[in-house]
């Protein structure tokens, strides 16, 4: 079968990944499902492990194959799956875990002692079969198609996660920020719609970005070219500031904001990352605020996701694409020319 294969890491987008032929994945244990995919979403994070940004946090090997956003048909089970047969169609968590570890007893998936990450340190879906376990798959609903649920699968289910952290402090008539209204950013803003009824202020660099960040229930938009943020949030917030706010952009120049956009006791959640926290310590006594990173989600959490898309509440802008053209989105992506998300649709 045909694989888009990370063989070396590189700055350089246009040649980050080849199309290799491979063998087609079997199932080699008894709680193993092979799904053909139907799409694969692209992701920041594909860029980042492509320059070598993940290889001081997790094992990887290459050649390796991408793709950890994952939907399609399943078309094999080990002989102990019950949970799902051939023929349906499912989402994938990103990570299979071992079910018996603490963590999984807790249902904390992402702290898993023994997980796999399909497409960060095992073989992901960018290509025709995914190998993957009866744990990570979820069931679809009738009339949810695969390939466009599939930014779910690691996209969605971050963004539900931080809006899902943020809802549990947010009181009605309080203040959300929502920084970056990207792939990921336009799914947590209809999260934080849907679940919360705080004001919500959506801060964007691109006008069409800042369009549909009204479109999707935004109460109001700041361009931050021509908007002093701070000024902005404090007007809207009745000088209270925000007692959440979701950073789906992670650069220095929006974790600096944190200090005065935060409400007093708020948080900053970090969700899109590259740059830095800076802080002097003292701002964050001060304000009494926090910083809280966002690792991907729970199982449990990406079935309240599809639940929260099958009843319509939040909506995927995105454009598909062939294997062949994994690198133009590589590209078009790092110059911010892609808006929702980008599916990968193996043939
Ligand atoms: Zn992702
Ligand atoms: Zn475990």
């Amino acid at each position: 079968m045909q694989a888009a294969r990370l063989h070396e890491y590189t700055d350089d987008m246009s040649e980050a990944l080849s199309i290799d032929e491979v063998d087609r994945p079997t199932v080699d244990t008894s709680d193993g499902v092979i799904v053909e995919v139907e799409g694969a979403g692209w992701c920041q994070t594909d860029n980042h492990i492509i320059e070598g940004m993940w290889t001081e946090y997790v094992p990887q090997d290459l050649p390796l194959t991408l793709g950890h956003e994952n939907a399609g048909i399943v078309s094999e089970v080990g002989e102990e799956v019950t949970a799902v047969e051939a023929g349906d169609p499912v989402i994938c968590h990103p990570v299979q875990t071992c079910g018996t570890c603490r963590s999984c007893r807790l249902g904390e998936d992402m702290y898993c002692d023994n997980s796999k990450f399909n497409g960060l340190t095992h073989d992901g879906g960018f290509a025709e079969y995914l190998h993957t376990s009866e744990r990570a798959v979820i069931p679809l609903p009738d009339g949810v198609d695969p390939t466009d649920i599939a930014p779910h699968a690691d996209a969605g289910i971050t963004a539900y996660h931080a809006a899902k952290k943020a809802v549990d402090e947010l009181n009605p008539g309080d203040a959300a920020v929502v920084i970056g209204v990207g792939g990921l950013g336009h799914i947590g803003l209809q999260c934080l719609r849907a679940m919360s009824a705080a004001d919500i202020v959506a801060v964007d660099l691109k006008q069409s970005a800042r369009d549909l960040a009204s479109e999707l229930g935004a109460d109001d938009t700041v361009d931050p070219e021509t908007e002093d943020v701070a000024s902005a949030v404090e007007e809207f917030s009745g000088g209270v500031g925000a007692q959440q706010v979701l950073d789906f952009v992670g650069r220095d120049e929006t974790t600096a904001l944190a200090p005065d956009i935060t409400a007093a006791g708020g948080d900053h959640h970090i969700i899109g990352y590259g740059g830095h926290v800076h802080e002097p310590a003292q701002a964050l006594v001060n304000g009494e605020f926090a910083f809280r990173g966002t690792l991907v989600g729970r199982y449990t959490e990406l079935q309240e996701l599809v639940a929260l898309v099958d009843r319509g509440a939040v909506e995927l802008h995105t454009e598909r694409y062939d294997l062949d053209d994994v690198n133009t989105v590589a590209e078009r992506l790092e110059h911010g020319e892609i808006d929702g998300r980008a599916v990968i649709t193996p043939p």
